[in-house]
């Protein structure tokens, strides 16, 4: 049975609402994922070791210190300021982003008020730090790690139960409610040891910050498959099939867009291509970015993939018999989530 790392920590993030076109909607990456894929699996037998403590290193070989420092204070900064008594605000939400659109090329300052701080780092409205924030996501990365000790170690497998997830998280930008890159994270871990390592990423929508930190890379493969952001869907400018890497990394990137509806065979496809791309890449270590929302019945995704098609996925990224640390990204529908996870570990 392959061991659950826990912390009780990712269930401190609570971004309660998001702001999505302008209104502010129910948030659906809620405590309530965790603590039901959480007692799905203790159901199912599998076994749970504690999160432990990692230092900052690693993570700083993935993120930008200003993202992480940004993240680690953003909180106590936003409660400083007047947001609360003013207008009411509960939540970091960033009102305006510096893009090359604004700054145009020309030396720019690091604004000096913290509502302006915000968009510097933060790429969308609906990805909402708040209190708990930095230490769920910071507790998910110490997850990744310690599931990464556990197969260096020794262990064939090892699932990291975390939240927020992180695959949308790039090198400096956070968004798609992800703050810290726990799947990169691993991964560099994994390169650290002189493993050639393959994320392989089936959530249902492309992992853009996953490619960013390995974009260059050659001694990591990241490979996905996703709804096709050409048909509309998140992350919208990135996940095309032509995307491949650069200059080392050529190669070393792929991308696997399926139209919206896809069903588990089209799906199954996809995910035994990303399965031939780790075994062409001559991987020794896999990281797994579990997403469940690819399931028929979430609200996040139009894809339509049943549980035995998880199951079978599972199977087929079993079948690589790599050590392998799996991350858990998406996956919305209470209902169902925490069968989908037992289905995808048992017949991994
Ligand atoms: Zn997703």
């Amino acid at each position: 049975m392959i061991p659950v790392v826990w912390s009780d920590d990712v269930l401190r993030h609570d971004p309660r609402d998001e702001i999505w076109v302008g209104v502010r909607t129910d948030g659906t990456e809620v405590p309530r994922r965790a603590t039901v894929i959480r007692a799905a699996l203790a159901a199912a037998g599998h076994p749970e070791v504690p999160t432990t403590e990692h230092p900052d290193d690693v993570l700083l070989e993935v993120h930008e210190a200003g993202l992480v420092d940004w993240l680690r204070t953003a909180w106590d900064a936003w409660q400083d300021g007047p947001y609360g008594t003013l207008v009411g605000s509960d939540r970091v939400v960033p009102y305006v982003f510096p893009t090359p659109l604004m700054t145009s090329g020309m030396p720019w300052r690091y604004p000096a008020a913290t509502h302006a701080r915000a968009g510097v780092w933060c790429y969308d409205t609906m990805t909402v730090v708040g209190p708990g924030t930095w230490e769920a996501a910071r507790a998910a990365v110490d997850a990744g790690l310690t599931a990464v000790d556990l197969v260096l170690a020794g262990r064939h497998s090892v699932y990291a139960l975390t939240r927020p997830p992180g695959h949308h998280a790039a090198p400096a930008g956070f968004g798609g409610s992800c703050y810290l890159n726990t799947a990169a994270v691993a991964a560099q871990a994994f390169a650290r040891a002189g493993r050639r390592v393959a994320v392989l990423d089936v959530d249902a929508h492309h992992g853009n910050g996953t490619q960013a930190v390995f974009w260059d890379r050659a001694d990591v493969l990241y490979a996905s498959v996703h709804v096709d952001p050409g048909a509309g869907w998140f992350p919208h400018v990135l996940g095309y099939g032509d995307e491949r890497g650069a200059g080392a990394g050529a190669g070393s990137t792929v991308n696997v867009p399926l139209p919206p509806g896809t069903d588990d065979d089209g799906w199954l496809r996809g995910v035994r291509l990303l399965v031939e791309a780790a075994l062409r890449f001559d991987a020794e270590a896999v990281v797994l970015s579990l997403g469940l929302d690819a399931a028929a019945a979430d609200p996040e995704s139009p894809l339509l993939v049943s549980r035995d098609g998880y199951a079978r996925a599972g199977a087929l990224v079993g079948a690589l018999d790599l050590p392998t640390v799996v991350v858990q990204e998406g996956g919305y529908d209470l209902a169902s989530v925490g069968d989908l996870t037992v289905a995808a570990l048992s017949a991994f």
